[in-house]
């Protein structure tokens, strides 16, 4: 497989993004002159990194040019993530490395335009960026949660827009390059998903697709129903074209995203269901392997399971995030199951023809929860016999209704909490991926190793496995390997040949 991008950059006519700068109108001038070019860089998940690469569809298809270095770009934008606090002050770090007024230039004197040195803030990634004469803009969470408080924060930012308004960006960058120097865009009653013509995919591999944006749900610590807005599906055939679009430029495998993404309707008169859906994308001509993720247990019934075990091409995984072991707590985050329900669930996806590797969220030190509680997410983790576990502690979000919750847990013992699920699910891990020593799976190859005839890529079960072969050439191949040690986050094998 030889594509990075699938972005098709003869067809819009800007066949010189690789090459020499293309001939389009100058953003700031309205002349015709060299290629403006933007830098993207994305915060928190999947979903994020999804919203960038059609963010940055969006920007090629108006002439832009990506950069990876922001030094070099004339549009810096970043795209937040305000899931927990530290995420949020990470992006206004950020932001400060692009302050005008701590440039300064090679003699000492402060430069309003131009290339100067900016003095990097503790910790940031690049010590040097050229500020001055940038278009900067944040995207996102943040840009939602933080809105106009942003430009009184950073007033070097030219442009906001929360994840709902993104169908608006090509309107706000016209705004932009007709010389205004503030938009923003922060709608969240909208009813319209984010549509590109174009996506430009990073990865070569595996293809993101969003089917449903938002979330209707309600939970007391999440500030996703405030930053991302409602939920809205796409249609079933634009996702079914895209699917169609993505086999032909020769991805094989897909994976299907939503905050909810079970909670899936289709909105057209088809009124295809969720595992509908997931059928007929896992028969598309060309697809091996369909992802899912992240599916809420209130939401996932047997019919999801049914389709599974009918279609090889829908993977053995299940993301379903439990969030806590204790009814009590769940009640208190407004998590819509009980754990016992929880469980039946498990049961249900335990019991399916095929063995099925289970993945969860965890948040610890929610308020209110007692060491008792907390042994009940212990104990959870050793009745699901989770495959792998991200584990948070709890951040009092703005909006939110647990923020305004008594009996905060103390920072210490929620770190502590934090240390003891870890060591409680690495040996739960160890012991499930030690039962695969011997058994022979098949690997979709997506990473070259450090040393020569080693390789890395994943199973159907999202297991990462590094293992070595013969062959000099394996990327995007999907070869069979023998399992012959195993660690708690990965195994290590030989191809079969
Ligand atoms: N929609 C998904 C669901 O329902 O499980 C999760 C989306 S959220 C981006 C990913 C994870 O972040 C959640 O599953 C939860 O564990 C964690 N999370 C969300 N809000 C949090 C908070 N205030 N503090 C700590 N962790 C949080
Ligand atoms: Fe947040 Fe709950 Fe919606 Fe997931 S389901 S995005 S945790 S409100």
């Amino acid at each position: 497989m030889s594509h990075a991008f699938d972005v098709r950059l003869d067809s819009l006519g800007f066949a010189s993004a690789q090459g020499g700068p293309a001939s389009v109108l100058h953003p700031s001038s309205g002349q015709r002159g060299a290629a403006k070019s933007f830098y993207i860089e994305t915060f928190g998940c999947q979903m994020n990194v999804h919203d960038s690469e059609k963010v940055s569809g969006v920007l090629m298809s108006r002439g832009y040019q990506m950069v990876d270095d922001p030094a070099g770009a004339d549009v810096v934008l970043f795209n937040t993530c305000s899931i927990r606090e530290k995420a949020a002050q990470k992006v206004f770090s950020r932001l400060g490395l692009f302050n005008p007024a701590n440039v300064r230039t090679n003699s000492g004197a402060n430069e309003p335009a131009g290339e100067s040195e900016v003095k990097a803030p503790h910790g940031s990634r690049r010590g040097i960026v050229y500020a001055a004469g940038k278009i900067i803009g944040v995207l996102g969470c943040v840009a939602q949660q933080e809105g106009e408080e942003i430009f009184e924060r950073a007033p070097w930012v030219s442009l906001v827009c929360g994840s709902a308004s993104y169908r608006k960006l090509p309107e706000m960058l016209a705004q932009l390059e007709s010389g205004n120097r503030r938009v923003m865009g922060l709608d969240t009653d909208t009813d319209e998903t984010f549509e590109t013509e174009i996506t430009r995919r990073d990865n070569p591999f595996r293809a993101y697709l969003t089917i449903i944006e938002g979330c209707d749900k309600a939970c007391s610590y999440c500030v996703v129903p405030f930053t991302r807005g409602p939920e809205r599906s796409r249609s079933s055939e634009g996702i079914l074209r895209e699917v169609r679009q993505l086999a032909e430029m020769g991805y094989t495998e897909v994976q299907l995203l939503g905050q909810t993404v079970n909670s899936y309707r289709d909105p057209t008169a088809r009124r295809m269901k969720f595992a509908e859906l997931l059928v007929a994308v896992a028969a598309v001509n060309g697809i091996r392997r369909v992802r899912f993720t992240t599916s809420h247990p209130s939401d996932f019934g047997a019919d999801i399971i049914a389709a599974m075990e009918s279609h090889p091409a829908l993977c053995d995984h299940i993301h379903l995030p439990v969030q806590s072991g204790s009814t009590r707590v769940l009640a208190r985050m407004l998590r819509t199951y009980t754990r016992e329900q929880y469980l039946e669930k498990i049961a249900m996806i335990r019991g399916a023809r095929r063995p099925m590797s289970i993945t969860t969220d965890v948040i610890l030190g929610f308020p209110g929860e007692t060491e008792r509680d907390f042994e009940e997410t212990l104990s959870m983790l050793d009745a699901a016999q989770y495959d792998g576990v991200f584990s948070f502690k709890y951040s009092p979000r703005p909006n939110t209704l647990a923020r305004s919750m008594d009996d905060a847990i103390p920072e210490e013992e929620k770190i502590r909490r934090l240390a003891v699920l870890q060591d409680h699910q690495r040996a739960i891990q160890t012991a499930r991926n030690e039962a695969l020593v011997g058994e022979h799976h098949e690997v979709l190859v997506d990473h070259r190793g450090n040393r020569e005839g080693q390789w890395a890529g994943r199973t159907t079960s999202n297991r990462v496995v590094n293992f070595t072969s013969p062959r000099s050439e394996l990327l995007g191949e999907y070869v069979q390997v023998r399992v012959t040690r195993a660690g708690p986050n990965s195994l290590v094998g030989e191809q079969l040949v």
